[in-house]
């Protein structure tokens, strides 16, 4: 009895040090962190921050090593600023003021953006340049960043700049397009098998005049031959 209890409590050991008790190695780098000493309490270690020289204690060992932290806050908040050199620009605002009325509780406009179920996709609100690359540049200082179906999230498709004209427009005719007699909204009509244009295409042509223009054909739904769509 005894001895089979003994036994057991050797395996248990056995497998607890192989897998779960490493240290890591004094001097080595992770990220931007060199090891400089493991603390005697617990599973934390001093390192030094490479990029500006400060010394950290208390980090974890799993953090360094699954590289969940890559060096000092300070440094972090910089090179996320800084590396695309545009975070004094008005699209870096935008993209700030965005996920905080989207993700921030205590954000004045919260109720009607994040407190509605509106999200800022998930790749956006990690990445700034991500943001950028899908939306481009602010037009002029009057633009605005626009959804274009009120009830989906700021995402690839959903988004583009637009002046308080168009929102309005977009707003007060609430999207609904009749076409043969048969009135939808423009979400409805892009989900249409016939509809061979994307949903945003459809909202751009719209935004645009297009149905001043030509009116609601079904020519609204193919892609143009008159080269309307530039963007
Ligand atoms: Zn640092």
């Amino acid at each position: 009895m005894r001895s089979k209890f003994g036994l057991f409590m050797g395996t248990l050991k056995l497998q607890v040090g192989m897998s779960g008790t490493f240290d890591l190695e004094i001097g080595k780098v992770y990220g931007a962190w060199l090891v400089q000493k493991k603390l005697s309490y617990g599973q934390k270690y001093q390192c030094l921050c490479t990029a500006c020289g400060q010394v950290v204690k208390n980090i974890r060992k799993y953090d360094i090593y699954h590289q969940k932290t890559r060096m000092c806050k300070k440094c972090s908040v910089q090179s996320t600023k800084s590396s695309h050199g545009m975070s004094d620009t008005p699209e870096y605002n935008t993209w700030v003021h965005m996920i905080q009325r989207c993700h921030n509780p205590n954000n004045k406009d919260y109720a009607r953006y994040g407190g509605r179920g509106i999200e800022v996709c998930d790749i956006w609100r990690e990445s700034f340049e991500s943001f950028y690359m899908c939306v481009g540049p602010k037009p002029t200082p009057e633009h605005t960043i626009e959804r274009l179906d009120y009830n989906v999230s700021y995402e690839p498709g959903n988004v583009t700049w637009a002046t308080r004209t168009v929102q309005n427009r977009n707003k007060s005719d609430n999207q609904k397009v009749t076409v043969d007699g048969v009135t939808k909204s423009v979400s409805q009509w892009a989900a249409d098998p016939r509809c061979t244009v994307s949903h945003f295409t459809l909202y751009k042509r719209i935004a645009r005049g297009w149905l001043e223009e030509h009116g609601a054909e079904f020519t609204l739904f193919s892609p143009s031959q008159a080269g309307l769509d530039v963007d």
